[in-house]
C-alpha cells in the first residue's frame, strides 16, 4: 500500500535551513538549534511553540537542539525554575540528549572577550548612571551623544573592569560598554552595555562573579561557542539582530550563527508573561505555577491536556513573521479532537437526582458492559453495576418539561445508557418544593437498550447506581480570564479575572471504574466533558478529578437560544 502523507508548504525557516543545507552554508551538513529559556518562570504555551520549531527543526533534519539554561540574571532565577523546565520539554517528548548548557557555563570566555575588547580599544568603563546613560543614548529620531568616559584610556579601562569583578564598586557605579556608534540609527547599536555590577548569589556560580554580562552580549557568543547554525527567537529580537552581528564576529570568534525571527503565539484569554504570572501565583490568584487554570505547560499537563494535542495546535499555528492573535476555541479543538480519540469513557453524575426504579427488584445487582472508548476498537470494555437506586443529572429530568425537551420527565420514556429503558412516573418533593426523588418503571425487556418491539426514545441519560458509586471530588475549571484580552478594559488584568474559574464539586457520584484512574490517564465523564485525576490531591480515600474542557453540548447551545 502506498502511504498517504500530507504535505504541508515549508514554513520561512525551513526554506531558509534547506536553501543553506543546499548552498552549503552549513557546517558538516549539521542543522544546529536551541531552546534558550531564561529560568525565571515556568514555561507556557507560547515557549510551546518555540520548543516545537527548534526541536523539530533539528528532528527534521537531522541535527541537534541544545536546551541552554539562559541564566545571566541571579537576582530572578531559581534551581526550582530549571528542574521544571527539564520536566516540561520532556513531556512534550523532546530531549535535548547531552546537550544542556547553561549561559553561566561562558562566563570565564565572556570576560575574557570582554578583556580583549577592551586592549582592542573597543570597549570602555563608563561611569554614567543609569538615568545619564538614558540621557545621553538619544532617542529613536535624535542620536544619541557619547559619553564622557568613551575616550578613557585603555590602560583604565582594564583596571576599572578588573576591579569592578573585584567587588571595589556598588552596583551601578560602572558599566562596561561596547564602543558601537552613539549616532546609529538602531539604539541597540549605541555603545550597549556589556556587563554590569550586581551582588548576588548566582544558583551555580555562587558568589564568584559580582559583575553579569548583558544578554545581547551572552546570547550570541554562547550561539557562537555552542556551533549554533540557526538561532531562531521572536520578533522583539529583530532589532537586536545588528548587536547579534557585532557580537559574533568579534576577532577570535570563530563560528557565526544567523539570528530568524518568527511571530510569537498569542492567544486570546490568555496572559502569557512570566512577570503576570508570577504576580498571579505570589499573591494567590491561583494555587500556584501549576494551577490547571494557567498557561504554563504544567498547568495544562495538570489539568489533562495531551503533548499531543499541543503539538497539533501549534503545527496548526503555523511559523510566520507576523504577529496575530490565535482563538482560544481552535486550542481546545485540538485537545478534543485528541481526547475523542483516546480518552476512557466514564459516567459521573455532578449534579445528582435520585431515581427509584419502583419495578427493579430491591437488591439485585447486573452488571452491563461498557465500551470504554467507541472510537478506538482496541479500547476494550468494563463493568457497571446497576440496581433500583440511582443517580442521574438534575437537568435531564424537568417536572414542566419545555418544547424541544426529550429527556426524562413523566410519561416519558428514555433510554439508560447501556442499560433499561425506563418511563418517570411521579416525583417525591421536600418541603421545599425540591424534588428529592423521581420514581421510575422500566421495562426489562430493553435490556442493553433496544427493546423487541423496536421502539425508539428520543433520550438518553447517563447514570450511576447509588450503593455502588465513587463519590469524589470534581473541579470545575474554566478560563481563568473572562474577557479575551485581560486588561484591555480597565489597564488591569486582574478586573478581567473569571469569578467563576473553578467551581469545586465536593460530591460527584462516578461509577466503580473510575477508582482505577490514575494520574496521567485521559477520561471523559460521558456528556459531561473531558477529565483527569489531579495529580497534586487526589488520594485514593479521596479522589479528585479537574476538567480538562467541556464537550459541545447541543442542548446547552439550544438553552441559550430559547433563553433558559
Ligand atoms: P515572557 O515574555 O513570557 O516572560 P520570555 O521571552 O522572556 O517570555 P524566555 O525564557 O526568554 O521567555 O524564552 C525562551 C524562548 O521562548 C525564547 O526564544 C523566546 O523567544 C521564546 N518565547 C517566549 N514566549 C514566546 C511566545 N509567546 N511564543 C513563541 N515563543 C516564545
Ligand atoms: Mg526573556
Amino acid at each position: 500500500m502506498e502511504e498517504i502523507k500530507e504535505e504541508r508548504p515549508l514554513n520561512f525557516i525551513e526554506k531558509i535551513i534547506e536553501d543553506d543545507l543546499k548552498n552549503g552554508r552549513v557546517p558538516n551538513n549539521e542543522i544546529v538549534t536551541r531552546f534558550p529559556p531564561e529560568p525565571n518562570g515556568y514555561l507556557h504555551i507560547g515557549h510551546i511553540k518555540s520548543i516545537c520549531i527548534n526541536f523539530g527543526l533539528a528532528q527534521k533534519y537531522g541535527g541537534r537542539c541544545h536546551l541552554r539554561l539562559d541564566d545571566t540574571n541571579p537576582a530572578k532565577e531559581e534551581t526550582e525554575y530549571i528542574d521544571s523546565i527539564k520536566e516540561d520539554i520532556k513531556w512534550l517528548g523532546f530531549d535535548w540528549g547531552k546537550y544542556e548548557y547553561y549561559a553561566s557555563d561562558y562566563y570565564d570566555q565572556l570576560y575574557e572577550i570582554a578583556v580583549r575588547l577592551i586592549k582592542e580599544g573597543k570597549a570602555y568603563v563608563d561611569s554614567l548612571s543609569a538615568e545619564e546613560m538614558k540621557e545621553y543614548r538619544g532617542t529613536l529620531t535624535e542620536p544619541g551623544k557619547n559619553s564622557p568616559d568613551r575616550d578613557r584610556p585603555i590602560e583604565e579601562n582594564l583596571r576599572l573592569f578588573e576591579e569592578m569583578r573585584e567587588g571595589k564598586y556598588p552596583e551601578g557605579a560602572y558599566t562596561l560598554r561596547a564602543k558601537i556608534d552613539m549616532a546609529s540609527p538602531n539604539i541597540n547599536m549605541r555603545d550597549p552595555a556589556l556587563y554590569r555590577i550586581k551582588y548576588a548569589t548566582h544558583p551555580r556560580t555562587g558568589d564568584k562573579w559580582c559583575i553579569y554580562p548583558m544578554y545581547d552580549f551572552t546570547h550570541p557568543i554562547s550561539d557562537a561557542i555552542e556551533g549554533i547554525t540557526h538561532s531562531i527567537c521572536t520578533l522583539e529580537f529583530e532589532d537586536h539582530r545588528p548587536a547579534y552581528d557585532w557580537a559574533t564576529s568579534i576577532d577570535g570568534i570563530e563560528h557565526t550563527p544567523h539570528q530568524y525571527e518568527f511571530a510569537r503565539l498569542n492567544i486570546n484569554y490568555l496572559l502569557m508573561s512570566k512577570r503576570k504570572l508570577l504576580y498571579l501565583v505570589n499573591n494567590n490568584f491561583v494555587t500556584g505555577w501549576d494551577d490547571p487554570r494557567m498557561p504554563t505547560v504544567s498547568g495544562i499537563r495538570r489539568r489533562g491536556y495531551s503533548p499531543e494535542s499541543m503539538k497539533d495546535f501549534v503545527s496548526r499555528v503555523g511559523v510566520a513573521k507576523v504577529e496575530g492573535v490565535v482563538d482560544y476555541s481552535l486550542m481546545e479543538f485540538c485537545v478534543r479532537e485528541d481526547l475523542n480519540k483516546r480518552a476512557k469513557r466514564l459516567m459521573a453524575v455532578l449534579d445528582p437526582v435520585l431515581v427509584i426504579i419502583d419495578n427493579y427488584p430491591e437488591g439485585k445487582v447486573e452488571y452491563f458492559e461498557a465500551e470504554n472508548n467507541p472510537e478506538d476498537e482496541n479500547s476494550g470494555v468494563h463493568k457497571v453495576a446497576f440496581s433500583k437506586n440511582i443517580f442521574i443529572e438534575r437537568e435531564d429530568f424537568m417536572e414542566n418539561p419545555v418544547k424541544g425537551y426529550h429527556r426524562l420527565y413523566i410519561g416519558n420514556e428514555i433510554r439508560l445508557k447501556h442499560a433499561y429503558y425506563i418511563t418517570a412516573t411521579s416525583v417525591d418533593k421536600d418541603e421545599d418544593g425540591k424534588i428529592i426523588a423521581v420514581h421510575a418503571t422500566y421495562d426489562p425487556e430493553s435490556k442493553g437498550g433496544t427493546t423487541a418491539d423496536g421502539r425508539k426514545v428520543r433520550g438518553t441519560s447517563h447514570w450511576v447506581s447509588k450503593d455502588h458509586a465513587l463519590v469524589a471530588e470534581v473541579r470545575q475549571y474554566d478560563k481563568l480570564f473572562k474577557a479575551e484580552n485581560p486588561g484591555a478594559q480597565t489597564g488591569n488584568y486582574l478586573d478581567d479575572l473569571n469569578p467563576d474559574s473553578l467551581i469545586v464539586i465536593e460530591k460527584a457520584y462516578i461509577e466503580e471504574e473510575a477508582a482505577n484512574a490514575k494520574v496521567g490517564d485521559y477520561l471523559q465523564f460521558i456528556r459531561n466533558g473531558y477529565y483527569c485525576v489531579d495529580s497534586k490531591d487526589s488520594r485514593p480515600e479521596h479522589m479528585v478529578f479537574n476538567r480538562t474542557c467541556t464537550l459541545k453540548d447541543s442542548w446547552a447551545k439550544q438553552k441559550a437560544k430559547m433563553g433558559l
